[in-house]
């Protein structure tokens, strides 16, 4: 029987307990594909992801390339709020992310921006959560392209430092400017 991917998450006790499922916002036509980890309080009050403060400094860091809600889509590897923002468990990835994977196919973004290790390890396992375990964390990949297939859709998958990471970080701010050359470079040749 097939089960589903919105009816499997909500199954998830994160999901019967949190305020409202936080789906995405931004363009859904859009070439480009941010993913993040999963919602904050402030995320969770208004069922929109990127809302508090990791939010703010996005739409921040996005603004100084160009991109902004027209020209992206915004999603979370969960949609719903755990609790007291602790990490994702691996039951929770498995049961969230065949949503996920179905926004992936809807959307078919060329561009993946993977925002942290739990969003990074997810693609560059190609959706086996399994395997999340033995990928190389985002201090190590950050900024690299990797050419992808997951779920039949080929992307260029660009590994970010998560921006709730480097709020006050000037190295990793630094950093992350580089990474967004990438990200514009990429955008400039292939979109
Ligand atoms: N952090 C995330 O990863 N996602 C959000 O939506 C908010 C904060």
């Amino acid at each position: 029987m097939n089960i589903n991917p919105i009816d499997l998450a909500k199954e998830t006790e994160i999901c019967k307990n949190c305020k409202n499922i936080v789906i995405g916002k931004g363009n859904e036509n859009a070439d480009i594909l941010f993913v993040g980890e999963a919602p904050g309080r402030n995320e969770d009050e208004q069922g929109i992801p990127f809302v508090g403060a990791a939010g703010r400094n996005l739409d921040n860091l996005l603004e100084k390339v160009g991109l902004n809600l027209e020209n992206i889509y915004i999603v979370n590897i969960l949609k719903c709020r755990p609790p007291e923002n602790r990490n994702p468990l691996s039951e929770e990835i498995r049961a969230h992310t065949p949503w996920l994977l179905k926004q992936i196919q809807d959307i078919n973004p060329k561009v993946v921006c993977s925002l942290g290790n739990y969003a990074t390890k997810f693609f560059l396992s190609k959706g086996d959560v399994e395997k999340m375990k033995e990928q190389p964390g985002i201090t190590q990949i950050h900024g690299k392209i990797q050419d992808i297939e997951i779920k039949g859709v080929k992307i260029k998958l660009i590994p970010l430092f998560h921006p709730a990471a480097i709020i006050y970080r000037r190295q990793l701010i630094d950093d992350w400017e580089k990474d967004m050359e990438i990200v514009k470079e990429i955008v400039k040749n292939h979109i």
